[in-house]
């Protein structure tokens, strides 16, 4: 499933620092596809992307495709952020459960319409800044 990807005029306030092992998350994040890694040995996926498996502690681990859909478990407003953000003030963040298993912490984005609630559906998008993207929830 190919992500909902939203151009942002401007660069990441605070650009996330990539290494070998996570380049392909970003390249195919820019692509709107996400991605994370499973164990080849016990089959459990971790989310952020990781070279060793946190489980069983192997490091052969795939990337692999996930659905994007989950539900809200809660969210922020934040009014008084880190400097860096401050252009950006306010803005929501949150911790959405993936249908799959995964929770993730992510920036959310509002849609007009929807109050951010616990238990909402949600899906993942592409923020698609001039440096690079992040990915961020928007309600399903
Ligand atoms: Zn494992």
């Amino acid at each position: 499933m190919t992500l909902e990807i939203i151009k942002v005029d401007s660069a990441r306030a605070y650009p996330p620092r990539t290494t070998a092992f996570t380049e392909p998350y970003w390249l195919a994040l820019g692509e709107g596809h996400l991605q994370t890694t499973r164990c080849c040995s016990c089959a459990k996926l971790t989310y952020p992307p990781k070279p060793i498996c946190p489980h069983c502690w192997t490091d052969q681990v795939e990337w692999i495709e996930i659905d994007p859909q989950g539900v809200l478990y809660t969210w922020t407003r934040i009014h008084a952020g880190p400097a860096m953000f401050a252009a950006e003030l306010p803005y929501e963040v949150g911790i959405v459960d993936l249908n799959l298993g995964l929770r993730i912490a992510v920036r959310l984005v509002p849609r007009e319409g929807h109050d951010f609630k616990p238990g909402m559906a949600m899906c993942m998008v592409v923020l698609l800044y001039g440096d690079g993207p992040l990915l961020a929830a928007v309600p399903a």
